[in-house]
């Protein structure tokens, strides 16, 4: 996008990937379908769903979702919205918005040079001077656009090579930490229930007994823990809490410093209260007297689910319902209304789909993407402090930050 915009504007455009094709990640968006923006057309509300949003709010307004479609539909990608306010294409194949992007450049007599790894960028005088490749070509260009992503998903060539460079030049580039990922969690049961999933549940992350994100969606249990919508919309607060004081980025996987204390603690019936839930439990039990114990979750739990909470709440499974006592049931309504799961890291950077952290935006024009301590050098994309949730947002700050770089080159 950045690529493209600036060669619109008139900008004569070398593009370097490193890879020998364009658009690695963008095919595998949306699981190949790629959920190009969020139809959030009031700005405000947009920014406010991204960690660093009111950065965002100059580079949204001029290129905002409503544009973003636009533009897409132009170049020949219709679109359609699905729940959420996500938007597709109509085809379901992100390759079609590669494509279209790919013509984007052709038309803008965009220079693309794959396998074009970059190594090191060399300063002089505070601008950029050169742009050094692996085989030892050095280039010169008047203004440098740097777009090297995040680095989640290493194997598509996001591997955070910019953040190096970027620190040499004497840019702050805040800590990366996976984020929109799955969570591990100590508790071993959760295996038993791979595959379960709950729709609609409240999550809440808690730090040391502080509530620090909450949110409601789906969910769903793992071989290794929790993932889920939910779940990958908390994972960068649950990611950062668990990072604590730690410094390298194997440590995010560990909980186990000493007062370190995080938890997710699921409401898998927020719709109901503790005491109705309670009364509801005390009826299916008359109801259901002589069944086994496990059918007093008739109706609210699928069976695997059940057998496991009847099992969590050590009711003897061979009891029958009519014979679980009041405490068992508290139990029961206590695990279901806030089951508490002690989280102990995350999958990681290999399965992240975004990266939190990146160029600190404080020394980021949020105009023009321009660096505000190297005149020729802008950014545009997920190398910048700023990420979203789960729903097209994030692809949306890539186009809008690679229109604002692209325009002010
Ligand atoms: C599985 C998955 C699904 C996703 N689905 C969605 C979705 O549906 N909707 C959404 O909004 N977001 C989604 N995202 C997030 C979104 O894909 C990213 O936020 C977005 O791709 C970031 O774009 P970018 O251009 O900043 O960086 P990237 O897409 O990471 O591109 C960076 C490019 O720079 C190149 N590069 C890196 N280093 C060098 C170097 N040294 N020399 C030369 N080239 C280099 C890389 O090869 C790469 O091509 C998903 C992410 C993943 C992993």
């Amino acid at each position: 996008m950045a690529a493209g915009r600036a060669a619109e504007c008139g900008a004569r455009v070398l593009l370097l990937e490193k890879n020998s094709a364009a658009g690695r990640k963008l095919l595998m968006t949306g699981n190949g379908r790629c959920n190009l923006t969020q139809k959030e057309d009031n700005v405000r509300e947009l920014v406010k769903k991204y960690h660093n949003g009111a950065f965002l709010f100059s580079a949204s307004h001029a290129f905002g979702p409503r544009r973003v479609i636009e533009f897409f539909e132009e170049c020949g990608v219709r679109t359609k919205e699905e729940e959420l306010q996500r938007v597709f294409p109509i085809s379901n194949k992100a390759i079609d918005v590669l494509n279209a992007l790919l013509d984007y450049l052709k038309a803008g007599k965009v220079t693309i040079k794959y396998n074009a790894i970059v190594k090191r960028i060399e300063s002089k005088n505070g601008r950029i001077d050169a742009v050094i490749l692996a085989d030892g070509t050095k280039l010169n260009a008047k203004k440098v656009i740097l777009s090297t992503g995040g680095q989640s998903y290493p194997s598509t060539g996001s591997t955070g090579d910019g953040w190096k460079w970027l620190r040499d030049l004497g840019h702050t580039v805040v800590e990366p930490k996976p984020a929109l990922v799955p969570l591990k969690v100590k508790e071993t049961w959760v295996k038993e229930l791979k595959g379960v999933s709950l729709q609609n549940v409240d999550v809440k992350v808690i730090k040391n007994k502080k509530t620090i994100a909450k949110t409601n969606g789906d969910f769903i249990f793992t071989h290794f823990g929790v993932s889920g919508p939910a779940i990958l919309t908390v994972s960068r607060e649950a990611v950062a809490a668990l990072a604590g004081d730690c410094r390298a980025p194997s440590d995010y996987a560990r909980n186990d410093k000493k007062g370190m204390d995080v938890s997710l603690q699921i409401d898998l019936l927020p719709e109901t209260t503790i005491e109705k839930l309670d009364r509801h439990l005390s009826a299916s039990s008359k109801e259901f007297a002589a069944k086994s114990a496990k059918h007093v979750l008739d109706g609210l739990a699928s069976s695997r689910l059940a057998e496991a909470l009847i099992e969590l709440a050590k009711i003897d499974p061979r009891k029958q319902c009519g014979q679980i006592t009041k405490v068992e049931r508290q139990t029961l309504v206590s695990l279901m209304k806030s089951m508490t799961l002690t989280v102990i890291g995350s999958l990681g950077f290999e399965v992240a789909m975004v990266t939190s952290g990146g160029v600190d935006v404080k020394e980021v024009d949020p105009k023009t993407m321009q660096s505000k301590l190297i005149d020729n050098l802008f950014f545009a994309g997920e190398v910048l402090d700023v990420d979203g949730p789960t729903g097209g947002y994030n692809l949306q700050m890539c186009w809008s930050t690679g229109f604002a770089a692209g325009s002010s080159v």
